[in-house]
């Protein structure tokens, strides 16, 4: 019989194919507590479970090859990390030696222990970090379990495979793409979760918070994953069959489209040339904007790597990064933003503050970097040995007012004159430039061009800040309209500054990679945008069906519109003229 389950779409596209089911372990935990003299022969198990999902990880990772392995050995190395960590390693052993928990029992308490902590997070990003500790832990309950009934653990998917899970780790992920899977569906994990930024990058369609999906699927079905709509429909009928032939031809057609412009230069119908950037953070994006033809980095946001330690990441595991970025770009320009942590985006090592009363409004971005000179610092040394290896530019969140700027390029000069006594290579110059996110910053310009190299309009921020409406609030919709009046003002204000002092403006906010905005910022004067590299495909498309001279020519009367819904009708109306 037909029926149909819903989820949330983590990954677009569409796949046909059998269900393949993996059920959460079936381990039933022992709860009886250890007799003393069985806690050794019990550690041991532990440790020997232990020692085979590292062993498992290793083996993944030998098995990985080219553009995939390194797309997925970040994550295979976030789980052997937290297979080495110390507190969690300490937890069990005393959960067994003090607790005389058997190590099955401790293993499930120890995860959800961590689960809970994970999930009581405000940041969507680590909260999504509670399924990397299940994942890793679960590797460990299964490997326990092989001691005593050996049949577990058969994830070797076969071609023409969906596979239906309560989670999946990204390595498995990975592992089971290779062998001709389809596609994912998973009872629970979110769209933020590695394995979903994964699936994006391998083009899997997946879909998370699948319910009822491992009670109502069955090994073999005949199911129609449909990540487009955020439906699996188990046993199609023909109609859906057709829907999605009709699917697959025009992805195809679309890709096949799309495909040619991989590496087509960026230009306006009227042949004016346009830079397409990339917003990279993972070495996936980095992969994926080479792939796409982007003409450098254009903002890569280092917190994440903040985000991702729990202890402040070294000056060597930020260097490290930062290089390997530079050179995975190949000689195209990198352009790092310093830190960029408070509001929104709270690190687990305790750097920002805690119990502002408005933090979107407090000690954030630079900031924040410039009241801990010493962390900072590090990250500038960082920086500037990274340089060395290919062309860098640096980039300052949240800049206010031109005494940030002046005292971050102090603090590179301090930085720069120690690696010199140290006798650590330097790159020769480092452009320095400052995002426009805060208001004052955009209106008070021209003071700022004084002092920064290059300017990047960040508008998720900018936005935010000019109309005080929080970006991540959908009860603000109607106000948080990227067609807002004042907004317009505003970016077209920077541009013009910025080209008046002959210094080069970017935009690296949301809308730079929304193909529907691109006829508006080319109208305001812009000519480089910096997007997520899967997003510089479409963008390039729409930016050759436009007329760069026709749009500027109506700039002014855009600019003039008293509301966001007057000028959406205005440029609609400045498009279609000049489709004709
Ligand atoms: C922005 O604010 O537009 C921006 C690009 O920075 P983030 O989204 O990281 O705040
Ligand atoms: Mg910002």
């Amino acid at each position: 019989m037909r029926h149909l389950l819903s989820g949330t779409v983590a990954a677009r596209g569409m796949a046909l194919g059998r269900a393949r089911l993996v059920q959460p372990s079936r381990y039933a935990v022992d709860t009886r507590p250890l007799a003393e003299e069985e806690v050794e022969g019990e550690l041991a198990k532990l440790h020997q479970a232990l020692d085979t999902a590292r062993q498992e990880l290793r083996e993944l990772r030998g098995k990985l090859h080219g553009a995939l392995a390194r797309e997925v050995n970040e994550f295979i190395d976030a789980h052997s990390l937290l297979l080495d960590d110390a507190e969690l390693l300490r937890g069990l052993d005393d959960l067994v030696r003090i607790g005389r928990y058997r190590p099955g029992a401790a293993l499930k308490k120890q995860r959800d222990r961590l689960s809970a902590v994970f999930e009581a997070m405000d940041d969507p990003y680590l909260r999504s970090r509670k399924e990397d500790v299940e994942q890793v832990i679960n590797r460990v309950i299964s490997a326990l379990q092989r001691q005593t009934s050996p049949e577990e653990r058969k994830l070797a998917a076969r071609v023409g495979e969906i596979l239906i899970a309560d989670n999946i780790a990204p390595g498995d992920m990975a592992q089971l793409a290779g062998n001709g899977l389809l596609g994912v569906v998973a009872s629970s994990g979110s769209a933020y979760s590695h394995s979903a930024i994964l699936a994006r990058s391998l083009g899997l369609p997946m879909l998370v918070g699948t319910r009822d999906a491992l009670s109502n699927i069955h090994d073999d079905d005949l199911i129609l994953l449909d990540a487009e709509r955020g439906e699996v429909i188990v046993h199609p009928a023909a109609q859906d069959l057709s829907r999605y032939r009709a699917w697959q031809r025009e992805a195809a057609a679309e890709g096949r489209r799309l495909a040619k412009l991989a590496n087509a230069p960026t230009r306006t119908r009227d042949g004016v040339e346009i830079t397409l950037l990339a917003n990279a953070e993972t070495s996936a994006d980095v992969a994926l904007a080479r792939a796409r033809g982007a003409d450098g980095v254009g903002l890569y946001r280092t917190e994440f790597l903040f985000l991702r330690h729990r202890d402040l990441p070294s000056e060597d595991e930020q260097f490290i990064a930062y290089r390997d970025l530079v050179m995975g770009m190949g000689g195209l320009p990198v352009t790092i933003r310093t830190l960029d942590l408070g509001a929104d985006k709270a690190d687990a090592a305790g750097l920002t503050l805690r119990g502002e009363d408005n933090p979107a409004l407090g000690v954030r971005g630079v900031r924040l970097s410039l009241r801990y000179p010493a962390v900072f610092t590090t990250q500038i040394r960082a920086i500037l040995r990274a340089a060395c290896y290919g062309p860098v530019r640096v980039l300052v969140p949240m800049v206010t007012q031109p005494d940030e700027l002046i005292a971050v390029r102090t603090l590179f000069k301090l930085a720069r004159q120690d690696l010199k006594r140290e006798a650590i290579d330097l790159p020769e110059k480092l452009p320095l430039g400052a995002m426009i996110e805060v208001p004052a910053a955009a209106i008070n310009v021209r003071a700022l061009l004084e002092h920064a190299d290059f300017l990047a309009i960040g508008t998720n921020d900018l936005a935010q800040y000019v109309l005080a409406a929080d970006r991540g609030n959908d009860a603000l919709e109607n106000i948080y309209n990227p067609l807002q009046p004042a907004l317009l003002r505003l970016i077209s204000h920077v541009l013009t500054s910025g080209r008046r002092a002959k210094k080069p403006v970017s935009l690296c906010g949301e809308i730079a990679g929304d193909a529907n905005f691109s006829a508006l910022l080319l109208l305001l004067g812009l000519h480089e945008f910096s997007m997520h590299p899967a997003q510089i495909l479409q963008v390039r498309d729409r930016l050759a069906t436009l007329d760069h001279a026709h749009l500027r020519r109506h700039a002014a009367q855009l600019l003039n519109a008293p509301t966001h819904e007057q000028a959406e009708a205005m440029l609609n109306e400045i498009v279609a003229a000049s489709a004709h």
